[in-house]
């Protein structure tokens, strides 16, 4: 077995053993293998274990692995931050984005999106510790967003992703992800149905699905440390 093949299946039961714990239902938890900064060789092991969803944080490394490994089997996620010139590249070649975070991206997003492709999947970043430095919409500006974005025909909101300040206290990741279910809970009490809760990284996976996500992003724990990232 390759260290990957094993981390997989750590991973795995690691999801199991939380939905168990924390009564959610068996499968409720997706699993998105966050792949940036390994090669694509790397990306097939873990795809020969059954892993199909897979995310990206770069625009242009993304996408190379996209047209090397093909979309027939793999479905792709961008997780990282978006520039706006950047825009069509994610729009042509991703299925999801997670870190949708303004409505002039939006915008982009929606008039690069190909006709011939199903709508772009995508959950808006929120910023729950409102550090005017992160990424991510404000909750305050977060009903107008979802609007925006609910109406672009191109576009499909699935829900929110949030990135919490780095803690190693479960008390205190569980309340920042209860946050971020908490904006879903509202903004489905606007008459939305938005189903996906992108929370939980290596380090807090299991606060994560204490508090509801329905998708955990993995990196570390499957691919090992990452080797110095290259910005694109
Ligand atoms: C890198 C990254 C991850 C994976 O983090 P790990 O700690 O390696 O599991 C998840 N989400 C986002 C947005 C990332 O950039």
């Amino acid at each position: 077995m390759t260290d990957i093949a094993k981390n997989m299946s750590e991973v795995r039961k690691a999801i199991s053993r939380a939905e168990q714990d924390f009564g959610r239902p068996p499968g409720s938890v997706s699993l998105l293998a966050v792949s940036k900064a390994h090669p694509a060789e790397r990306i097939l092991q873990a795809a020969s274990c059954g892993q199909r969803h897979f995310g990206e944080s770069y625009v242009q490394e993304g996408v190379e692995k996209i047209c090397s490994l093909g979309q027939d089997k793999l479905v792709w996620h961008f997780i990282g931050p978006i520039q706006s010139n950047k825009t069509r590249l994610i729009a042509e070649h991703f299925s999801w984005v997670h870190s949708l975070d303004r409505s002039k991206v939006a915008a982009r997003l929606n008039e690069q999106r190909p006709s011939s492709l199903p709508p772009l999947q995508i959950c808006l970043q929120v910023n729950i510790s409102n550090e005017p430095a992160k990424g991510g919409v404000a909750l305050t500006e977060l009903p107008a967003l979802a609007d925006t974005v609910n109406s672009l025909p191109q576009l499909r909101l699935r829900g929110l992703m949030a990135i919490p300040q780095p803690c190693n206290d479960f008390e205190r990741q569980r309340k920042q992800f209860a946050a971020v279910r908490n904006a879903l809970i509202q903004l489905n009490q606007y008459g939305h149905r938005f189903d996906t809760l992108s929370m939980g990284m290596s380090n807090d996976m299991r606060a994560a699905i204490a508090e509801g996500a329905t998708m955990v992003r993995i990196g570390t724990a499957i691919f090992g440390p990452r080797p110095k990232a290259t910005p694109s």
